[in-house]
């Protein structure tokens, strides 16, 4: 990105893309267009309307930046501090698991189960993060009042910022602790009609493998349960039914390779009467559904 010759937005893109993909950074064009997007503050529709506008020196020492740290890979979300998730847009910080599309599955089935529902639907969504499964349900379902739950106070101080950016303060309350721990079961609106969670789910064994710029970017403990990555899945398995309310919903996203075992830890404790395995869009195993007797 030096020489005299003037870079438009189109020559960056090309540019930035070409160079990514010879990084081998993932998705080398969206990535190029998340950060030129960014460091010009346009949306990236605008880059395909401002194809020919030339980019200002500053901007483009500031892309210089960005692009040799996401060549490292780098998460993008980090470089831009956003993610895009459900068609909304998330603050993301190194504190908090960058929202998957995978997770959306999550998501569309708690509003399909709740748009079965009457009433004002009471929600517990564990391991929260950056709120995005929350969040995402409020905004599309507005007869819900949620708790979120969270062990790491900067992960729920970047809930915080996302709850306020979505204008949905009086429909949450985030509190801090593990799993559970900050309910008193039995004392005010503790039985809920769903509870979600991402869990941190993944094997020890499997987290060696994982790419780059999860394994040396993302939060570990988002991340990691144990030898097999059910630690955090069986205990939650094994509180969720004080916490349930009769014919309501308990939603887990699992890994790809624990769907017999979760559907297992979830026969055992005799509380729910219907159990599936749900595939994303992979066709792989990836989210568990109960529903309480
Ligand atoms: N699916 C994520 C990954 O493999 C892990 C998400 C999680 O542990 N909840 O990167």
């Amino acid at each position: 990105m030096t020489g005299n010759d003037t870079w438009t937005i189109q020559r960056l893109l090309n540019w930035v893309t070409e160079y990514l993909k010879g990084k081998s950074v993932d998705s080398p064009r969206l990535s190029a267009e998340l950060l030129l997007s960014h460091v010009l503050g346009l949306k990236r529709i605008e880059l395909y309307t401002q194809f020919n506008k030339v980019v200002e020196q500053e901007q483009l020492a500031q892309l210089h930046g960005l692009v040799k740290r996401a060549a490292d890979h780098e998460p993008i979300a980090h470089l831009t501090g956003k993610r895009e998730f459900y068609s909304l847009e998330f603050d993301i910080t190194k504190d908090c698991l960058i929202p998957r599309p995978e997770t959306e599955l999550l998501v569309e089935r708690a509003i399909e189960f709740l748009r079965t529902r009457t009433g004002e639907q009471y929600i517990c969504d564990l391991c929260t993060g950056c709120g995005c499964i929350a969040i995402s349900i409020a905004v599309n379902f507005a007869n819900c009042k949620i708790v979120a739950t969270d062990i790491s106070d900067p992960a729920l101080e970047v809930a915080e910022r996302n709850v306020i950016k979505h204008g949905l303060q009086n429909r949450f309350k985030l509190l801090k602790g593990d799993l559970f721990e900050p309910l008193i079961p039995g004392l005010g609106p503790a039985k809920f009609d769903l509870i979600t969670v991402n869990p941190p789910y993944v094997s020890e064994p499997a987290f060696e493998n994982l790419p780059k710029n999860v394994r040396d970017f993302e939060p570990k403990s988002a991340l990691t349960a144990g030898p097999e990555g059910l630690d955090i899945i069986k205990r939650i398995i094994s509180d969720a039914g004080q916490f349930l309310k009769p014919a309501s919903a308990l939603m887990i996203e699992i890994d790809n390779d624990q769907g017999q075992a979760v559907r297992k830890l979830l026969e055992d404790t005799e509380f729910f009467d219907t159990i599936t395995i749900g595939k994303d869009n992979a066709k792989l195993d990836r989210l568990a559904v109960a529903f309480a007797k």
